[in-house]
């Protein structure tokens, strides 16, 4: 694992950049031989935004240093109502439990007296509706804007399995993505004050798009205690630092087995990885979860564990309590 930062580009390349694309870079950094760049696409028509990537791309083919080119475009709107903060939940790679934290994060802050919404933002395989026993509510709209769905949990909730029909997610690209999860996001919100976004798994320029437009409050990072998804947790970490939002902290999901008979906790993938990783890194430590099955089935019947009483709800109570903490801390 490799806890190299990215590092801002020479001034040289930046003024390069800058004037390929008609000084509408806000920020570039290269990691690992990766140029990340930030451009400020507000104003700009679909043409245009493509004609500054291509003028971008052509004046990056020839730096040495260079393998790989992210692009994230976004605009910033004239007037941005205030609406609730955003707190991203984000992991390097699926199946690491990403939306089981994010709904009973949700859920648990619900539970504890915050006024708590979510939006389910992950294209790959929006979950949220199954997860919330809402999956056969459809949103309204008034006035142009998506009302939520609300559900038993009282965590009103938006999906993008509610604007496309099961199985057509993997055909979305980018820019519908986005456009998209805008709508979820600028939606009737009025009675929240936290939004938990589910985010697509993964650290591409879908990602990278969507955190850097919607400007999270701050971010989760949810990982697996294997070496493995503690590196793609790395970069996770480092494409919320590059569009410039801050990490709450880690949490280490399926870290150690309840055996379902004796209740004795077993590692079958080691455990403590990602606090380790945390500690390393610098960031808060959020709590871990356990692999157990009593999760897994409420996950399925579509009642979440931290709503309950029992056991399962504990962990997510007290990762909640420290998000609520780390908020309040910047309110
Ligand atoms: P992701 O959003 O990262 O793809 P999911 O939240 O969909 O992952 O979880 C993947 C699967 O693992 C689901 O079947 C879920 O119920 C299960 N799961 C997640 N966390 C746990 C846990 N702590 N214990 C048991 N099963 C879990």
């Amino acid at each position: 694992m490799t806890d190299e930062k990215p590092q801002p580009v020479s001034p040289e390349m930046l003024e390069s950049l800058r004037a390929a694309s008609n000084n509408r870079v806000q920020s570039a950094k290269i990691r690992d031989a990766v140029l990340t760049i930030i451009v400020d696409a507000s104003g700009l028509d679909p043409d245009a935004r493509a004609g500054v990537e291509r003028s971008l791309r052509a004046a990056t083919l020839s730096l040495r240093d260079v393998r790989d080119v992210r692009i994230a475009m976004t605009a910033e709107k004239a007037v941005k109502p205030a609406g609730p903060r955003i707190i991203a939940v984000g992991s390097g790679k699926g199946g690491v439990g990403k939306s089981t934290l994010s709904v009973n994060l949700a859920v648990a802050l619900a539970k504890a007296g915050l006024r708590v919404g979510m939006v389910d933002a992950d294209v790959y395989g929006p979950s949220l509706p199954r997860l919330l026993s809402s999956e056969d509510v459809k949103p309204r709209a008034e006035d142009n804007k998506l009302i939520p769905v609300p559900n038993g949990y009282g965590v009103p909730m938006l999906s993008m399995g509610h604007l496309i029909a099961p199985g057509q997610a993997i055909a979305w690209r980018g820019p519908m993505a986005g456009n998209a999860l805008g709508q979820l996001v600028d939606a009737d919100w009025r009675g929240t004050d936290i939004l938990v976004i589910d985010l697509p798994p993964g650290t591409g320029d879908v990602q990278l798009t969507m955190i850097s437009k919607h400007k999270p409050f701050g971010a989760v990072i949810v990982s697996t205690p294997q070496d493995l998804a503690l590196m793609d947790a790395t970069r996770a970490i480092n494409l919320f630092e590059t569009a410039g939002v801050p990490i709450i902290g880690l949490v280490e999901n399926m870290s150690g087995y309840a055996c379902p008979h004796c209740g004795e906790v077993s590692e079958p993938f080691g455990q403590g990885g990602a606090e380790a990783a945390a500690a390393a890194m610098k960031l808060d430590f959020l709590g871990r979860v356990p692999l157990d099955i009593a999760v897994r089935r409420a996950s399925d019947a579509g009642t979440p564990p931290a709503a309950g009483t029992d056991a399962e709800a504990a962990p997510f109570a007290a990762i909640a309590e420290r998000v609520a903490a780390w908020i309040r801390a910047r309110d």
